[in-house]
């Protein structure tokens, strides 16, 4: 069958030919791909020839964020059948650390973790696959649609709930008890700032929203293009920091209510989210989930920062992965937000390919996209 990948020593995504996968042990399914998502990961993994080759192989099938269809079980598998709509979890636990025997490879402790599609492990850009039940979480046909986007947004999931575990600390941060951190909402009185306003940016913005939170959304696009436009489109204010500071940034959230709860870093751009901490507000946390990839230096005033990160008891966290958990919350989700602002989610999927046009569906330098699908199967 065909895969979409790279070869070990070339550079760039080829057409592989491997053999269909085939279920070995009693616990497994074998999927049929129908869609499979592109993020900044898989951009950076082929611009940057980024090759993270499973042992003893030659080559590596990319993807991360797919959708398909069970098309058979193995003996022992009692939740799924065939015919479900169903996505894949991304990390393989190493099978030593406790996380990862206990359902929670995104918090591994070894770093002997395999993700499918990203490092050492195959991915799901290619016909079918095979794994384990416990990494298949299945999907409501009535969302099959926008299935392909549960991955990216479990990742906010994950970023969402690191926040309210760590600010659980903090039950009076106004006079609401329905405001507390485990209520469902929890956003009553608080401000947060998203910063990015790519697919992982929206989607922590849809989230915050959800939640009720006061949500500010910086890029550095012009207000009169689409991200801006689906940040307004979610009831959130859209900032535009091209020509401003990370204090000028910090101020416009700030002017409301003089507290900024939440920072939310979605953009990987290494500079700007350092010098984000010295605006943080006192017991605020920080969540940081964009992976810088080239090598950059900054000076930083390590005296005051360090200072005012005790000084105002701050939080700052950074949140990779997710698990079968975080899946499950955005399974949850995705109608809540699609149907709350308009088919928002639609409207995020900017591009689809066929798998014959995959070099034009990797090419990482299309301005106006914001998640492109490719289409193995059309549904
Ligand atoms: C994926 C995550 C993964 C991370 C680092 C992201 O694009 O969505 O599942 O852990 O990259 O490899
Ligand atoms: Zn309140």
């Amino acid at each position: 069958m065909l895969a979409i990948g790279l070869i070990k020593g070339e550079a760039g995504a080829k057409v592989l030919r491997i053999p269909k996968p085939q279920i070995k042990k009693p616990n497994e399914v074998l999927i049929r791909v129908k869609e499979v998502g592109i993020d900044g990961t898989d951009f950076n993994i082929i611009s940057l020839n980024l090759q993270d080759i499973p042992a003893r192989s030659k080559t590596i099938v990319l993807g991360h964020e797919m959708v398909g269809v069970v098309e058979d079980v193995g003996k022992e598998v009692k939740n799924l059948k065939a015919g479900d709509i169903v996505v894949a979890t991304v990390r393989r636990g190493c099978g030593l650390c406790h996380p990862c025997l206990h359902n929670q490879s995104d918090m591994c402790m070894t770093g002997l973790y395999t993700e499918r599609g990203i490092h050492k492990k195959d991915g799901f850009l290619t016909e079918y696959v095979v794994d384990e039940d416990q990494y298949i979480v299945k999907v409501p046909s009535s969302i099959a649609s926008l299935a392909v986007l549960v991955e990216p947004l479990s990742i906010a999931e994950k970023g969402m709930e690191q926040i309210k575990i760590m600010q659980n600390r903090l039950p009076w941060s106004c006079p609401h008890p329905q405001h507390d951190f485990t209520s469902a909402e929890w956003g009553g009185c608080k401000t947060a700032l998203v910063v990015g306003a790519g697919p992982l940016g929206l989607m922590a913005t849809a989230l915050l929203k959800l939640a009720g939170v006061n949500t500010f959304t910086s890029d550095i696009l012009p207000s009169d293009t689409l991200r801006p436009q689906l940040v307004k489109q979610m009831e959130a204010k859209y900032i535009n920091a091209v020509d401003k500071t990370p204090d000028e940034v910090a101020q416009i959230c700030n002017e409301e209510t003089k507290q900024l709860d939440i920072i939310f870093e979605a953009a990987g751009a290494a500079k700007e989210a350092v010098e984000l901490i010295n605006y943080m507000s006192r017991s605020s946390i920080y969540v940081m989930t964009g992976i810088p990839r080239k090598e950059l230096a900054v000076k930083i005033n390590a005296t005051q920062m360090v200072r005012r990160i005790v000084r105002y008891n701050q939080v700052i966290v950074g949140s990779v992965n997710s698990n079968r958990q975080h899946f499950e919350m955005a399974v949850n989700d995705i109608p809540k937000i699609d149907k709350g602002y308009r088919n928002i989610f639609r409207k995020m999927i900017t591009h689809r390919y066929k798998m014959r046009d995959y070099k034009e569906a990797l090419n990482g330098d299309m301005k106006d996209r914001i998640k492109t699908v490719i289409e193995i199967d059309p549904w």
